[in-house]
Order: C-alpha cells, then structure tokens, then sequence
C-alpha cells in the first residue's frame, strides 16, 4: 500500500458567522489572518520533502472550507488542481460543517479533485450542539453524511467529547451514529476551554463544568473501543502539537499536551484486562503484541499500564513485543509459565 502524506494548509473562517462557544479560532490556529499567498509555497516545500511514489493530498484544514467566501474557496481548489493535473499531488482533503454541504458545493469539490471530507460532526444530540451554539442540527449532519457518501467522497467524522450538556451515552451515541453514517475515519477532540472564549465564560457563571483529565482519558478510551468494533480508523486524538497551546495561560480548563498517548494508552490497558479476564494469571508471564509503533503506548506514561497490570494480575513479567501486521487498535497476548532460575 503507498504512503499517504497530508500538505496541510490553515485555512480560517474569517468572518465566520457561526458562534460555537469552544471557538477561539485565531488562538487555536496560531494565525492572526489569513494569507493565501503563501500556500503555493508551502506545498511546493512540502513536496521537496515527499518521497516520490507517496499519495499526496493537499489539506485545507482549519475552518469550514466550504463556508469561506467563495473566491477564496475556487482560488484554493484551483490552485490544488493544478498539482493534481502535474501528477505531484492525488486528490484534495478538507474540513467543513455539516450545514455548508449541499448538492452544488459538492459538485463543485468534485469538479477540482477533492476526495476526503472532514466533517465537524462534533455531536449527534440536539441539545448538546444547541448548549454549544453550533448552529445546526443532528439532522443536518445525517443529511451531509448521506449527499458526501452517496457522491463517493471519503467520509471523515470529527467529534468533540465533554461539549456543554454532553454526557459519557450522549458521547457514545455520537460515535456510534458517526459509523452508521459511513465515516471510515474519524477524528476525537476532548473540549478544551481556552481562554476568551464563551465557554470561559459559560464555566464562570457555573454553566458549564470542564471533565477532569482521568474522566477524558476514560471516556476517551471507551470511544476509541466503538470506533474499533466498526473498523473506523482513528486519524487523531486531540490538539495537534502545532494547536496545543503549552503557555497554560491560553487553556483554562485541566488539559494535557499527549492526551492522545494517554487516551490510546488506556485503550490498549482495557483490551489488555479483557485478554487477561478469566485466565489463571498468577505467577506468570504476559507477553502483549501490538502494532509497530505502539509499545509506548502498551507500556504508558512512566510504565503505569505495565505495573499496573503486573499488580492487578499478579503477573510475574509483562513483556510487549510489535507486530506489523496488527493494526493499531489491535492486540494479542499470550501467558507463559514462569521460567525457572538457575544457579551455576
Ligand atoms: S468552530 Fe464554529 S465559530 Fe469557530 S470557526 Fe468553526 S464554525 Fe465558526
């Protein structure tokens, strides 16, 4: 199978007219404005960088590309086609809302070579996207979903956890729609409150109440688990590092740079306790496989999976081997006696 590499390039929604109470988009993207004029080269750099033979995509993340004003949007789809047309990129992958999907947007997408949708699903309960003032419905995003996968796009479903009036069912619920609805892939973001934002304020007045880390990582690692079940790949969990915003003072709510580490990490813990379930573990050796890539992940932030299964199970060792041919969410176990120690 190629490679896939993403050129991503920030596109914000000025004037977005949208008032989602999470949003602070210029404090998320880093950027202050827009400036197109430098997207020819950055995906000119980019490709010096990129291996020949590897399937590129052109990214335009950020906003609703969909919803921007629509020069911008040609200017930028144009612009990729060109790439497209020269052979050096394959296809276009962007971000939108699920309302600026429609019949004619979408032919003009497929007009200009996109093959990826990302949609900012966010939740699938009506009362959670109105306390989050996203501006459209559950319904809405069923109807994008169907227009997108009817016309052949890739569906990509992003979701936040933790949204005002959400709960752990209302998360769940959303995770499981975005697999009913054909996503076959899917982004995980935990709400994080930044400051200036509406939800600051929502939180201040007792509004809203941010989850602890240990409930986001929990929570995070049941819906890592239905993703799973689907055979939905999970293309990000959390702030990319270039949006993570470590100066603390930008974040108001409890947050860590790697939850999305500690959120795989959890993951593969409770598939780990599900091997183990039932077995006479006492004494003996486990030995875990997981995907290439992942023993830390297996083994966690300072060891805590190993020793915290090694103290659970009454295992004598933990060892964690790497398999290529498993996929990330995937692992496999198999215990061994204790071997004997010989003095000479
Ligand atoms: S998150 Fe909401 S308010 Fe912010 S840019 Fe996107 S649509 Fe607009």
């Amino acid at each position: 199978m190629k490679k896939h590499r993403n050129i991503p390039i920030f596109v914000p929604h000025l004037g977005c007219p949208n008032t989602c109470v999470f949003c602070n988009q210029r404090k998320i993207s880093g950027h202050e404005k827009a400036d197109f004029s430098s997207a020819e080269g950055e995906i000119e750099a980019a490709l010096a960088t990129i291996p020949q033979g590897t399937d590129v995509q052109i990214a335009y993340f950020g906003g609703s590309f969909t919803g921007i004003d629509r020069e911008d949007m040609i200017y930028l789809l144009a612009l990729a086609k060109k790439y497209i047309d020269e052979g050096r990129v394959q296809s276009i992958r962007l971000s939108t809302r699920p309302d600026y999907i429609d019949e004619e947007i979408l032919d003009i997408l497929s007009r200009y070579g996109v093959r990826s949708i990302e949609l900012g699903i966010q939740s699938m309960c009506d009362d959670v996207l109105a306390a989050s003032g996203r501006g459209h419905t559950a319904a809405q995003t069923e109807r994008a979903c169907k227009l997108i996968c009817e016309r052949g796009f890739e569906l990509v479903g992003q979701m936040m956890t933790g949204l005002p009036c959400s709960t752990l069912e209302k998360d769940k619920y959303t995770a499981e729609k975005i697999c009913a609805m054909g996503a076959s892939g899917a982004r995980i973001y935990p709400t994080v409150v930044f400051r200036g934002t509406e939800l600051e304020n929502m939180m201040n007045r007792g509004g809203y109440k941010s989850r602890e880390m240990e409930n986001v990582i929990a929570e995070g690692a049941e819906l890592v688990g239905i993703f799973a079940r689907h055979g939905v790949k999970i293309i990000r969990i959390g702030l990319q590092a270039s949006e993570l915003l470590t100066e603390g003072s930008e974040t108001v709510s409890p947050y860590h740079e790697a939850t999305g580490e500690l959120i795989w990490a959890r993951y593969l813990r409770n598939e780990a306790e599900s091997a183990l379930a039932g077995e006479q573990t006492a004494g003996k050796r486990a030995v875990f496989t997981v995907a290439k890539g992942s023993t830390s992940k297996m083994v966690g932030q300072k060891k805590e999976n190993l020793i915290y299964l090694k103290e659970k199970y009454s295992l004598c060792d933990i060892k964690v081997r790497e398999s290529e041919a498993l996929s990330c969410d995937k692992i496999e176990m198999i215990l061994e006696e204790r071997k004997k120690a010989y003095a000479t």
